[in-house]
């Protein structure tokens, strides 16, 4: 080490305490990356590599990035899942004796990016800390450090479920104990795939007491010390903004895991990973990104207290009624900025004064969004307005300080109003006195000399000068006017007298400025005294903004309020929010679901693309949305309440771990069976489609047996497998539902329509047609299914009491296998990961065999 130079000793010895990070190392006017950050940065970043001299033999590998334009880079680092560390010089380098002190005085990762380009405003950017706990549970804790948010919560279900937890809440970094075993730790950073760090201090110091009262319990209070310790020593600074820890009891919400959030496409839509087409983005008309943040809150955990779903019912429904207070609301909450984020930023101490002016302008809104509250004249509605702690000395403050248009620079001056400070007024009478003056002595210098043109200017370099163009050079007398600067058609000037004034407004302004930025900065810590009050009052506002969009959504999508009951669900006329949403021109067909103790189980049969998913999903989203407050697309609706949500819905490919479709399948299926109790609702779309028909068959039989007779949840079952109809006969809470087709000139037509009972014909012929297969081909297809029928029918009166019998089809098929092995190569290949190509070639090779 003695051999580098004592900077690049002092940037190792920095660079030591922050192995896991990029250290951005300040140097003038850049941002330096040396060594091994230099070259993996230069890759990333794009960014040029060069070398520098730093006393070794060889060249210290360095690339930088200037310090105004860093944010650019540290956000694609970030976007990475990389961490920062910020090293800023610590002195003025002119002053500095040897090295320049330099220290790290933030580590921006992934989990604390504050700056609004780097996250989203609709969304949260979560940071969770983990604590495996002796009750085979982990703590969970996570926060916003944006927002200043605090859950905890406790996971039972082991790691799966902790992976289920953490991917649900799109957290973005996780921090663990350093003694978390190993396989946790392996299993936690390949299927999370987020950023991972460690803290192992847990103790939470005297200043933060406050916001931990309510915590007793051992696990919390280490996973939230955990947490806070990390933010604190990344951050460096004091986090005033950081709210009180809620505890999430994870029984006082509707549960609804991982895969069942992905499947119904509550917040992301599957294929395209994006907003528009799922439930999120369907009832999102809030107007605030406060709002919008806490909207995917609700939709995430829906509640399963009947009262405090008809409490936000009755406010819903009392804002759909009052339409003009309505459109009120909505417009007052757009001069609303985002009072949770600017919050933090006042804690962090970077809110500039045009931030200041929007939290001013936010605040001006209150008073009227009240009153529009009240004279909605609704009991809840009132109680939550009550909440809201007054603010007319934030108001008055703001509005007696800050000018209405200050620039983003809080150094330039242009800040604080006229009559704030006297001092400050002085410094001004003086600026603008000194200016009248120069133009009074304009005035006089024209007259005396007789130059119209002439003028007096200001630059940097200069100062305040007179300018004569060089035509009238020979009016001026001689001596008084002392050269300073020639231009190509005029001559600059500058007098005694003139001097004199200009140090006086110079020295004027540049206290005035001084003295506006002191005064800013007392204001902005003045004002940290409201951060909790502020903090409450952003929480109301989107809890109104999003009141009023479900309001709005429901009157204009025509919902209907549903009622709840203990165990029936019934639902007159319902639609798919989102497909009837997105269905152009195409009429979208209403259905009825009617699910009782008799009829538990709806084994829904129908051919493929008639509408059975859709009548699932339908069910699932009408249940979120009547648990959330919402109301639901229906013309009658009537539910229980439901603890948790399952699903296993099409076939998209598992993102986490990189399954196998069949596999996902069964992990989803036993997530489902293992956890539902009978007040659950699960949707079982297919199941054992992704095994041969025997095996898929089979065990969609064994598992509807086990959802009867073990758990007695409410179930949807789609099925292909005719066969399986027959077990209306065996299982008492089982009923038969199918999807109408009918058939039009010889070409079938879904019809979209759920009846009872069992669909009679298969389609799957019709689809193929509908898909323009050759002619020659569907009649062959026509005759083999005669066949097929007709000796199916001679097992008939067997099917209901054999086992066996549920394969009907197993002769007729091991004798075409036999036959034909290209039947079993064409089952054997997985068409899910096939390339057109490679089905393409597939297909050929078939060709060339048969
Ligand atoms: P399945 O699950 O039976 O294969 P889907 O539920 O995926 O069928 O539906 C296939 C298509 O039919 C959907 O993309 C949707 O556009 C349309 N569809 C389904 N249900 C309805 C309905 N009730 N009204 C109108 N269109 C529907």
């Amino acid at each position: 080490m003695a051999e580098y130079t004592p900077m690049i000793q002092q940037y190792l010895q920095i660079k030591a305490q922050y192995k896991d990070a990029f250290l951005f190392f300040r140097l003038g006017d850049f941002y330096e990356l040396f060594f091994e950050d230099a070259v993996k940065a230069a890759k990333e970043l794009e960014i040029t590599l060069t070398k520098r001299e730093g006393g070794s033999e060889q060249p210290i590998p360095m690339c930088g990035v200037p310090y105004h334009s860093a944010e650019v880079y540290i956000a694609q680092l970030i976007e990475k899942g990389y961490k920062i560390a910020i090293c800023e010089q610590m002195e003025d380098p002119k002053q500095a004796k040897g090295v320049v002190r330099r220290e790290v005085v933030q580590v921006i990762t992934p989990g604390t990016v504050m700056s609004q380009s780097m996250i989203d405003e609709k969304q949260n950017n979560f940071i969770s800390a983990i604590t495996p706990c002796h009750d085979e549970t982990y703590g969970l804790a996570t926060s916003d450090l944006s927002t200043g948010e605090n859950y905890v919560t406790s996971v039972s279900g082991g790691i799966d479920a902790l992976i289920h937890e953490v991917s649900a809440m799109r957290i973005k970094e996780i921090i663990l104990p350093t003694t978390l075993s190993n396989d946790d730790k392996n299993e936690l950073v390949k299927r999370l795939n987020i950023a991972v760090s460690y803290e192992d201090e847990i103790n939470i110091s005297e200043n933060f007491q406050p916001i931990i009262e309510g915590l007793r319990e051992e696990k919390y209070l280490h996973t939230f010390g955990r947490l806070l310790n990390y933010l604190l020593r990344t951050q460096k600074r004091s986090l005033d903004h950081l709210q009180p820890v809620e505890i999430v009891k994870q029984n006082e919400y509707m549960k609804i895991d991982f895969f069942s959030k992905r499947n119904l496409e509550l917040v992301t839509t599957i294929r395209k990973q994006g907003k528009k087409g799922s439930l999120a983005w369907l009832l999102d008309e809030t107007v605030t990104s406060m709002g919008s943040r806490q909207l995917v809150r609700w939709i995430e955990r829906p509640l399963i207290d009947r009262g405090q779903i008809e409490k936000r019912q009755e406010m819903v429904h009392s804002l759909v009624e009052h339409f003009f207070q309505r459109e009120e609301i909505r417009q007052l909450l757009k001069g609303i900025y985002d009072l949770e984020r600017l919050a933090g930023k006042i804690s962090f101490g970077n809110v500039n004064a045009r931030e200041l002016v929007q939290l001013k302008k936010s605040l001006a809104q209150i008073p009227e969004l009240i009153r529009l509250c009240h004279e909605l004249d609704n009991h809840y509605m009132n109680e939550l307005i009550a909440e809201i702690p007054p603010f007319e000395p934030l108001t008055a403050k703001l509005e007696k300080a800050l000018q209405d248009d200050p620039p983003i620079s809080i150094k330039e001056g242009g800040i604080i109003r006229d009559g704030y400070n006297d001092k400050l007024d002085e410094y001004r009478k003086i600026s603008i006195n000194g200016k009248d003056w120069l133009k009074e002595l304009e005035l006089k210098e024209k007259q005396e000399t007789g130059i119209k043109s002439l003028k007096i200017g200001f630059n940097r370099v200069f100062g305040y000068y007179i300018e004569v163009t060089k035509a009238n050079l020979h009016l001026l007398p001689e001596g008084r006017y002392e050269r300073k600067q020639t231009l190509t058609n005029a001559e600059r000037f500058i007098t005694p007298e003139l001097k004199e004034m200009e140090m006086k407004i110079l020295q004027a302004e540049e206290s005035l400025i001084d003295l506006e930025y002191d005064l800013f900065i007392q204001l902005r810590e003045e004002i940290k005294g409201y951060i909790p009050d502020l903090q409450l009052l952003a929480k109301k506002v989107s809890e109104i903004d999003v009141l009023q969009s479900f309001a709005f959504v429901s009157n204009d999508n025509h919902y209907v309020r549903p009622m709840f009951n203990d165990e029936k669900v019934i639902i007159q006329n319902g639609r798919h929010p989102v497909v009837e949403k997105v269905l152009d021109d195409a009429h979208y067909v209403e259905n009825d679901i009617y699910m009782d103790d008799e009829r538990e189980i709806l084994l829904i049969t129908g051919p493929n693309m008639s509408g059975k998913s859709t009548y699932m999903r339908q069910l699932a989203l009408t249940v979120i949305m009547a648990q959330i407050g919402c109301f639901v697309p229906a013309e009658e609706a009537s539910l229980p309440i439901f603890d948790q949500v399952f699903t296993r819905i099409g076939a998209a490919d598992d993102l986490i771990s990189g399954q196998s479709t069949f596999m996902v399948e069964m992990l989803e299926t036993k997530y489902a069976i293992e956890h539902a109790t009978k007040d659950s609702l699960i949707l079982l779309d297919e199941i054992g489609r992704g095994t041969s028909t025997y095996d898929g068959m089979a065990l969609a039989h064994a598992i509807i047996e086990y959802i009867h007779n073990e758990i007695g949840a409410k179930t949807l079952f789609s099925t292909h497998y005719h066969e399986l109809t027959v077990l209306e006969n065996e299982l008492s809470r089982l009923k038969n539902v199918h999807v109408k087709a009918v058939e039009e000139e010889g070409r079938v037509v879904f019809l979209h329509k759920v009846l009872d009972g069992s669909a009679d014909e298969s389609y799957g012929i019709h689809v193929a047609q509908l898909a323009e297969l050759p002619d020659n081909l569907i009649k062959r297809a026509q005759t083999i299914l005669k066949e097929l029928e007709d000796k199916n029918h001679s097992h008939e009166n067997i099917a209901a009491t054999n086992q066996l019998s549920l394969f009907p089809l197993e002769e007729a098929t091991e004798k075409r296998k036999e036959d034909n092995k290209i039947v079993d190569e064409v089952a054997s290949l997985d068409l899910l990961s096939m390339t057109p190509i490679d089905a393409m070639n597939a297909l050929y090779q078939l060709h060339e065999k048969a």
